[in-house]
């Protein structure tokens, strides 16, 4: 007998045929004229179900049959009377593969929140909001390579131990094999890492782009799709101390360019999972329009999720200098009437409460800032003329602020050289990356995207926690 996803035998199969299928029971119903089985394999947000006649199986079988336990079901694919799908199976045989004690199982049929899933992490894949989060992740993924590869970028897999802090900002998470109770030490009293497994103080990496722009300069366009390591102590719901980020890098881009294709891209991958993921986004707009309800009138969305991205790629993103966008900021009710929590005035890191109004409040859509202060933008952005601002470049989304972050590159050693300085790192540390300006230096650009800000865009969902199967965040790395 062969096996058929449930996908499958809801969509595609013969009626009046014989269909075995495997899964997990979400519920059993008895009746006094038949026992109702919902099946799901994961394969579709679809449960299936397999009908049994009264007696038709033995009692310590049917016992064994509990929310939670895997079972093989074969019988005969009929057209369904009940309400709520087409078919069902007529059940011929029935097969327990593993059981779940109905008084240990914590997934019972019924709603969970979110944070109690994420207490059982193992198990919440199996729930329909999880199932659905984590084949649009897949879809997304898909469609990510999809578009590079349709494109010509090569796939560059750059290292996750570095030597090296791209960002600058020290929140790395080392990696040692050296014995931590009792570490070797130099003249100095200090731990000596020349004894440590890479003969140097080694770190994951913050991002793959210094080695992307390796990869661009050589190959013209890359891109990167690796898991990121962060020791930043943000407890927000948009961070991760591990998350998976996109980096292409493109040779001979400029930062019109490099913005030409962020919204080509986001706008291509959402479209993609708008069209392959109807039934999973189907699932979470009905989701996400129940917890609506319960919300105040004005914070109620406008647009129901699926009208969100639709919007997203059917419309420009609205381009802006940061200088603009603080006379905007200036001008605004929040900030007149006090009630942003952080001051505003150019020079300052737009913090998220800025990005949300001037995306959510005032443009009403996807924004592209440009134009940053020198001082609070990465050492290897490329400096405008007037040597106060860099040409980087943020896309901030509705619901999220910052989904990716990117630049013109500076290509010109002596300015590279000076901002590295500048920043306070060794340029012998980074003898690699200022090479690439001496030997054959041309323009180029990339960007980053974070694949979790993205997923939270697409599902609706509103913790960066519940779009990615086993969170890593401060004092959590449980699973
Ligand atoms: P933020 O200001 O939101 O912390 P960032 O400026 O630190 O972001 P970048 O260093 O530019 O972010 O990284 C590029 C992209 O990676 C961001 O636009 C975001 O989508 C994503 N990202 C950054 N940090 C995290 C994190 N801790 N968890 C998940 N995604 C992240
Ligand atoms: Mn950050």
């Amino acid at each position: 007998m062969s096996y058929q996803p449930i996908k499958h035998v809801l969509t595609a199969a013969e009626i009046s045929q014989t269909v075995t299928v495997r899964g997990w029971v979400r519920t059993k119903r008895e009746s006094k004229n038949a026992i109702f089985i919902a099946l799901n394999d994961g394969s579709t947000i679809h449960t299936i179900q397999a009908v049994a006649q009264p007696g038709q199986f033995a009692e310590d079988l049917l016992k064994l049959v509990t929310t939670g336990s895997c079972v093989a079901a074969t019988g005969t694919l009929v057209e369904s009377q009940g309400a709520g799908q087409k078919v069902e199976i007529q059940l011929s045989d029935l097969h327990v593969y593993g059981t779940a004690d109905p008084d240990k199982y914590p997934l019972q049929p019924k709603k969970h929140s979110l944070e109690f899933l994420r207490e059982i992490a193992h198990l919440r894949p199996r729930t329909n909001t999880f199932s659905a989060v984590l084949r649009i992740r897949h879809a997304l993924a898909y469609a990510v390579h999809k578009y590079f590869n349709d494109n010509g970028f090569y796939y560059l897999h750059t290292p996750i131990i570095t030597a090296s802090d791209a960002e600058g900002a020290g929140e790395m998470f080392r990696v040692t094999t050296l014995d931590m109770t009792n570490p070797p030490r130099n003249e100095e009293g200090a731990i000596d890492y020349k004894q440590d497994f890479f003969g140097r103080e080694t770190n994951l990496t913050v991002s793959g782009q210094l080695e992307g722009e390796l990869g661009a300069l050589a190959l013209g366009k890359i891109y990167t799709f690796g898991p990121t390591f962060r020791a930043e102590n943000s407890n927000t719901t948009r961070h991760l101390a591990e998350f998976w980020m996109i980096e292409p890098e493109m040779a001979f881009y400029e930062l019109e360019d490099n913005m030409n294709l962020a919204e080509d891209f986001v706008k291509n991958v959402i479209g993609y999972a708008l069209e392959h993921c109807a039934d999973d986004l189907a699932f979470l707009e009905n989701r996400l329009k129940e917890e609506e309800k319960t919300k105040k009138k004005e914070e109620q969305s406008e647009l129901s999720l699926l009208e969100k991205l639709r919007f997203v790629v059917d419309n420009n993103f609205e381009r802006l200098t940061y200088t603009e966008a603080i006379d905007i900021l200036l001008q605004s009710k929040p900030h007149k009437k006090g009630q942003f929590q952080y001051d505003v005035k150019w020079g300052i890191d737009l913090q998220s409460e800025h990005e949300r109004y001037l995306v959510e409040k005032h443009f009403k859509k996807p924004v592209i800032l440009t134009n940053y202060p020198r001082e609070i933008k990465a050492f290897y952005m490329k400096l405008d003329e007037d040597g106060k601002t860099v040409r980087a470049m943020d896309v901030l989304f509705p619901g999220i602020g910052e989904i990716i972050g990117g630049s013109q590159r500076e290509d010109d050693y002596e300015k590279l050289l000076m901002r590295v300085k500048e920043v306070g790192i060794e340029p012998e540390s980074l003898w690699w990356y200022l090479e690439t300006r001496q030997f054959g230096t041309a323009p180029h650009a990339g960007f980053g995207l974070g694949f979790e800000r993205l997923v939270l865009f697409v599902t609706g969902m509103g913790n960066i926690r519940d779009v990615i199967p086993f969170p890593r965040t401060p004092k959590s790395a449980d699973f």
